[in-house]
């Protein structure tokens, strides 16, 4: 990822394109209501992010997150649902998903890597909060899927996976570890010895993409360790749940 000297962090692919604006901020900038003032004050972590990729806080819309599947179509009339009015998100739903030019969306997270997906032509944008639970039930392919089905070419999408947890420090328990398929375990599970088994959460979304039709050569992914790297993120496993979140917000233009 780019890293600008006011703190807005691009991803490389994306960061000249006109069509698309997008973001994150760092250091340690929270962006959630639900991680609550202790770790910096939301609304003003929001506009700040905002106002970097300018968008509109009026016209942005937050998912509701809870480690689910669902991906929601985000209509002009959505534009403002969240961002500006506690509990007036989108609920329930852990990837946004819209046609409409110059309406922000915005995903948080703190490990769990926020993914942007992305079609030139037709335009379309989707964002994503895709951490362990959430993989295991495929948003990131069903996100694809929604574009796809309206008109976007799996070719075509450009797909940049955000900084979550690394492979280096996310030991997980068999449970998780046996929820990642056979064919992508290899790729997606460190087996380390005398520990349990380390997720790559970002290989595993890399194999439910390639097996989408996505071209390798058009998904970026960040490579920083949010546990590693409390300097600029928060971790909810670094910091054992006591933090707040980081936010990717992007926007069609
Ligand atoms: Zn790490």
């Amino acid at each position: 990822m780019i890293q600008h000297p006011d703190g807005l962090l691009q991803f490389d692919s994306l960061a000249g394109d006109p069509a698309v604006a997008h973001g994150m901020l760092a250091p340690r900038v929270n962006v959630s209501f639900t991680a609550g003032e202790a770790y910096g004050d939301p609304s003003a972590g929001r506009a700040r992010l905002l106002q970097k990729i300018g968008a509109d806080p009026a016209r942005t819309v937050i998912a509701g997150q809870v480690h689910g599947d669902r991906v929601a179509w985000v209509a002009a009339r959505d534009a403002g649902a969240g961002a500006l009015v506690r509990g007036t998100a989108i609920h329930e739903t852990d990837g946004l998903a819209t046609i409409e030019k110059n309406v922000g969306m915005l995903i948080t997270g703190a490990d769990c890597p926020p993914v942007l997906l992305y079609s030139q032509k037709p335009a379309m944008l989707s964002l994503v909060h895709s951490g362990w639970r959430g993989t295991a039930k495929g948003i990131v392919s069903k996100a694809a899927a929604e574009l796809f089905e309206r008109g976007a070419r799996p070719a075509d999408l450009k797909v940049c996976i955000g900084p979550g947890i690394g492979v280096c420090c996310y030991e997980v328990g068999g449970e998780v570890a046996e929820q990642v398929p056979r064919a992508f375990y290899k790729n997606a599970v460190r087996e380390v010895p005398g520990a349990r088994p380390h997720l790559d959460l970002g290989g595993w979304i890399l194999q439910q993409l390639l097996e989408a039709g996505v071209d390798r050569a058009r998904i970026e992914i960040c490579d920083w360790c949010t546990a590693c790297r409390t300097d600029l993120f928060f971790s909810h496993r670094a910091e054992k749940g006591r933090c707040g979140r980081f936010g990717l917000a992007a926007m069609l233009r």
